[in-house]
């Protein structure tokens, strides 16, 4: 037989376009919707350590109950309705597969337009036929001509994406409750952004038995490369996918990663936290430069404007990548940005501008050690790279570190300390800021101890207030040999963002490595304030001010001021 075999292939699916992405690298990754961060590398430590001891030459359990235990916990859901897959779109293929009925006329499943590119093919693959909503002119999920589908005829599956991949819109939950009141069939509710979202649809799975909610552990969770996803749905209809699902489907490396990330669960909320109030930043700087741009619930960005397709060269010129979705149906002049760095901000906006982008602070050999109390310390980790040389007692002050701010901050520690520094930091800002500041306090904790030796003749105890303006912080110090913190903001003030990199939350990421590593007692509390830069500011100076105070001799005095007789423990 001489018959090309690819004919052999069902005539609806060889119709279906071949998923295509540019996957060459490129220096800001904007196109996929990944969060713009690798997991830190201890937890990728953990994952690799616990796969070594792992048995490779057995099977895994056969549908990784362990996993489905620790999210049914998570989502407070009974874990026999967990289904865990090598991705979400896997079970969003096997769910289909299971719901639509073969045969003639084939079973059509109710969408709306635009929406995830794989939908259609997962629909046809299962046999069915996808019979999707034409777009809105506001590119708003259309849940009134939702129901009013659903109402002509309620026995057709439902396949809903909320928040929208590409648009970024999503349906408030009472919208989606009265579907599921309406619908006499599946609802599979693909949430892949539900992290990044205010509306929380897990509350109607309770209260509707026919509702899939399809989550993923490629966004929030930092795992995209390890291919991890779940639903959650009622026990009794999960028992009948588990049998569509292939035995065995995820290996000891997604289950691994899938655990670890969970145990680590505040790291995900800490990236999710950080994108979701960076996204109003991306919004403002995209329509300033000239974009129309929609509302989103997830960690990206629709945008429009006549010259997107040039726009994207330019940007892709510069190693920029974003998404051109400009072909899906009602995007003409469309790109979709994810919610990416403070690098990547301030690239885009450089390109957008035309301008050079802002390149990062590069190295300068140490200075010689200077005499008196002193304390040097060099750190290189994966993440940072830093030098530092600290005279308690006085000199020349040299900081260089990747971000203004944060340099600005550093310079106020030290003129009112009155100490000398000569610091070189370089960390992962294309990360983001996070470990930069956190080794570097970590770095000055250390070189503070080793200054301060055994701490005999010090005055140990001292408190300081700063005002800045409105704002007024108060440091307490104690150099006490251990190391403990305790820090408080304005609730209002709490997540704020005193600049597009520096959340408030840094400062006291940065004191308390710093408490930590220089074993000293700081009780730093920002008591008013109405902006974040001021507060900061007020922060740095108040404990500047008393550790200036803390770390000075006591006059006429060598003897150490401890009643247990040494500080140095
Ligand atoms: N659903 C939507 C709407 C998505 O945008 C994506 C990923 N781009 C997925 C599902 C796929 O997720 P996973 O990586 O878990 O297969």
């Amino acid at each position: 037989m001489k018959q090309d075999p690819s004919l052999f292939v069902r005539p609806e699916l060889r119709a279906l376009g071949a998923y295509h992405l540019d996957l060459t690298p490129c220096r800001h990754k904007l196109d996929q919707n990944e969060v713009p961060w690798d997991l830190p590398r201890r937890m990728k430590v953990e994952m690799a350590e616990r796969l070594l001891a792992a048995d490779w030459a057995r099977y895994p359990d056969f549908h990784a109950d362990a996993l489905r235990r620790d999210l049914g916990k998570l989502h407070g859901h009974p874990w026999e309705g967990v289904l865990v897959g090598n991705g979400s779109n896997e079970l969003l293929s096997v769910a289909l597969t299971a719901l639509v009925a073969p045969g003639t006329p084939r079973t059509p499943v109710l969408g709306a337009e635009p929406s995830f590119g794989l939908y259609r093919g997962f629909v046809l693959k299962a046999g069915g036929v996808p019979r999707f909503l034409p777009p809105r002119p506001d590119l708003q999920l259309p849940a009134d001509e939702l129901e009013e589908e659903v109402e002509r005829d309620p026995r057709r599956p439902l396949l809903l994406c909320t928040p929208n991949n590409p648009t970024g819109s999503a349906l408030p939950v009472e919208r989606v409750e009265r579907l599921l009141e309406r619908i006499e069939a599946p609802l599979l509710l693909d949430n892949a952004y539900g992290e990044f979202c205010r509306h929380d649809y897990r509350p109607l799975l309770a209260r509707h038995p026919h509702l899939i909610l399809f989550r993923t552990f490629s966004k929030a969770w930092s795992l995209a490369g390890m291919r991890l996803g779940y639903l959650l749905a009622d026990p009794r209809l999960v028992s009948e996918l588990i049998k569509v699902k292939l035995p065995y489907n995820l290996g000891h490396p997604g289950v691994i990663a899938g655990r670890v990330a969970l145990e680590n669960e505040a790291e995900a909320r800490r990236r999710v936290r950080i994108l979701v109030a960076r996204r109003p930043q991306w919004a403002a700087m995209l329509a300033e430069e000239g974009f129309e741009v929609f509302p989103s619930e997830a960690n990206f960005l629709l945008v429009r404007s006549p010259r997107a397709k040039e726009i994207r060269e330019t940007l892709e010129a510069r190693s920029l990548r974003v998404r051109d979705v400009s072909g899906y149906p009602g995007l003409a002049g469309c790109l979709r940005v994810s919610i990416g760095t403070g690098a990547s901000l301030r690239a885009v906006r450089a390109a957008l501008r035309g301008q050079e982008t802002p390149r990062r602070a590069v190295w300068v050999p140490p200075a010689a050690r200077p005499p008196g109390r002193t304390g040097q310390v060099e750190r290189t980790t994966g993440e940072t790279r830093i030098r530092l040389s600290l005279r308690l007692d006085g000199g020349e002050r040299r900081i260089q570190v990747p971000d203004g701010f944060f340099g600005h901050m550093l310079t106020a520690l030290a003129t009112h300390s009155g100490v000398g520094i000569d610091l070189q930091a370089e960390g992962d800002t294309h990360v983001d800021l996070h470990h930069t500041v956190e080794d570097v306090g970590i770095a000055l904790g250390e070189a503070l101890a080793a200054a301060l030796g055994e701490r005999r003749g010090i005055v140990r105890f001292a408190h300081a207030y700063a005002p800045l303006d409105e704002a007024l912080a108060r440091a307490v110090v104690d150099l006490s040999g251990r190391g403990s913190f305790r820090y408080s903001a304005p609730r209002e003030l709490a997540a704020a963002w005193v600049t597009a990199d520096f959340p408030l939350t840094l400062v006291a990421d940065f004191f308390q490595a710093l408490a930590d590593r220089g074993r000293l007692t700081l009780h730093l509390d920002i008591l008013s304030a109405r902006n974040g830069h001021h507060a900061a500011e007020a922060a740095f100076k108040a404990a500047a001010l008393a550790l200036r105070q803390a770390v000075a001799f006591r006059a006429g005095s060598a003897e150490v001021p401890s009643t247990k007789g040494t500080l140095s423990a």
